[in-house]
C-alpha cells in the first residue's frame, strides 16, 4: 500500500499525473464526456445550489460552519458502478484495514433490471472503473458534475435544466439505465446510512469546529475556505476510504468503512480539510530539502498531516464536553493514524521526527521554519 495515496488531494490540474503511453486515446474519448457538450453550447456551468432541498443532509448553522453534508442519489450510484466494475474485473477495491468491498447488486431476478445494470456495469468497466478516482485527468471533474446533480430524477431536460449535467451521452445512458435498479434496490439503505453517519459526526463536528479550525488554521498559516466545504458522504470512496479534491474543495467519505465512524470520522474530516490549508508544509519541506541538498522525503508532509490531525483532535476532545478523557495521563482517543498502524508501515522514521521537532511547533515552543528545518536535518 502506498502512503501517498492515502486520503490524497488533487488541486485541479495542477497535481495531476501525465497520461501514460497508450492511453492517449480512451483519454481523449473520455475527456469528450465533458468537453463536447459543453462546447456545443448545451451545457449551463454546474452551480452550487442546484441541489434540491432533500439531498443536503445538513448545513452546521453555526455562521463558521466548515462542512456542509450532502447524500447525493447520483455521486452514490457513480460510486456504486465503479466499484461493482472495478470488482467484477479482479482490480482492488477493498477498503484497506480488512474492510472489503460491497458485494456485486446482481444477481438481480428481474431480467430486465439484470441487464440494465449489467450493461451500465460493462460502460464502467471498459471506460470508468480503470481510472483513479483523484488522480484522473477527467474523473474527478465527472465526479464533481455527479454531485451537483444531487437527486435530480434523471440526467436530462426532462428534469429541468439544473438537472443538464453536459456528460458524455453514453456515459449518461449507463448512468439512467442503472438508475431505477440502485433506486429501488440500494438507494433507501444507502441514503440512510449516509444521513446516520452525518448525524453521529456532525454535532461533534460542530461542537470542536470553532477552536479547531482556529487551531488548525494557525498550524498551516493558512485560511479556511471562505464557504463551508462540500462534503460528500457515499457508500463507497475510493481504497482509503475518503479522499479530496481541491479545485473546487470537495470532501468524498464512505459511511461504510468503518474506520470513519463516530470520533475517528470527525477527525478523517479534519485530516481531508487539512489538505486545502497545509500547502506551506509540502512547498517548505521541498525548499528545505533544496536547501540542505537533501532528496525529498516521500509523503513525509502527508504524515505531518495525518499527525497535526491526531494530536490536535485528540487535545480538543479532552476539553469537550463529551468528556473524551485519558486517566493517568494516557488520553482516552487514540489518533486514526495510530489506530490503523500507519506508521508502522513505512512512517516510524517520519513519527519520530514528528515527535521531537514539530510537537514543538504545536506546543509553541518553536516556529514552523525551525520545525521543518529540522525534521529534514534529522532524515
Ligand atoms: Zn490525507
Amino acid at each position: 500500500m502506498r502512503e501517498e495515496s492515502f486520503h490524497s488531494t488533487t488541486a485541479g490540474g495542477a497535481r495531476l499525473r501525465g497520461i501514460p503511453a497508450g492511453r492517449g486515446i480512451s483519454v481523449i474519448l473520455l475527456a469528450t464526456m465533458i468537453a463536447a457538450a459543453t462546447t456545443n453550447g448545451q451545457v449551463p456551468k454546474p452551480v452550487v445550489g442546484t441541489a434540491t432541498p432533500t439531498a443536503l443532509v445538513e448545513q452546521a448553522p453555526q455562521h463558521d460552519a466548515r462542512f456542509e453534508f450532502h447524500s447525493s442519489f447520483w455521486l452514490n450510484l457513480h460510486l456504486r458502478l465503479y466499484e461493482e466494475a472495478r470488482q467484477r474485473d479482479g482490480l482492488a477495491v477493498t477498503q484497506g484495514g480488512g474492510v472489503p468491498a460491497a458485494p456485486p447488486i446482481t444477481p438481480i431476478s428481474n431480467p430486465a433490471e439484470q441487464k440494465q445494470w449489467n450493461a451500465a456495469v460493462n460502460y464502467y468497466a471498459a471506460n470508468v472503473a480503470r481510472r483513479d478516482l483523484l488522480f484522473d485527468n477527467i474523473l474527478p471533474a465527472i465526479t464533481d458534475r455527479l454531485a451537483l446533480l444531487e437527486d435530480c430524477l434523471d440526467l436530462s431536460d426532462r428534469a429541468g435544466p439544473h438537472c443538464v449535467s453536459g456528460l458524455q451521452p453514453e456515459l449518461l445512458a449507463a448512468l439512467e439505465e442503472a438508475a431505477p435498479v440502485y433506486r429501488s434496490r440500494e438507494w433507501p439503505g444507502q441514503d440512510r446510512h449516509n444521513r446516520l453517519w452525518v448525524a453521529n459526526v456532525a454535532p461533534l463536528v460542530r461542537e470542536l469546529s470553532p477552536a479547531l479550525s482556529k487551531k488548525i488554521s494557525r498550524v498551516y498559516q493558512s485560511d479556511w475556505p471562505s464557504a463551508p466545504i462540500r462534503v460528500d458522504v457515499a457508500g463507497y470512496a475510493g481504497p482509503f476510504g475518503a479522499y479530496t479534491t481541491l479545485a473546487p474543495a470537495r470532501i468524498t467519505v464512505s459511511s461504510e468503512d468503518p474506520r470513519n465512524d463516530e470520533l475517528p470520522g470527525m477527525e478523517v474530516l479534519f485530516h481531508e480539510a487539512s489538505h486545502l490549508l497545509a500547502g506551506k508544509v509540502e512547498e517548505q519541506i521541498a525548499i528545505e530539502c533544496d536547501r540542505q541538498k537533501e532528496p525529498i522525503p516521500r509523503d513525509l508532509w502527508h504524515a505531518l498531516i495525518f499527525y497535526t490531525t491526531g494530536v490536535l483532535v485528540q487535545q480538543a476532545l479532552e476539553n469537550t464536553s463529551s468528556g473524551v478523557r485519558g486517566a493517568g495521563g494516557v488520553p482516552a482517543y487514540i489518533p486514526y493514524a495510530r489506530r490503523n498502524a500507519l506508521y508502522e508501515r513505512d512512517w516510524q522514521n517520519y513519527e519520530k521526527l514528528l515527535r521531537a521537532y514539530w510537537q514543538p511547533y504545536l506546543d509553541g515552543k518553536t516556529d514552523f521554519h525551525q520545525a521543518i528545518m529540522q525534521m529534514v536535518d534529522g532524515l
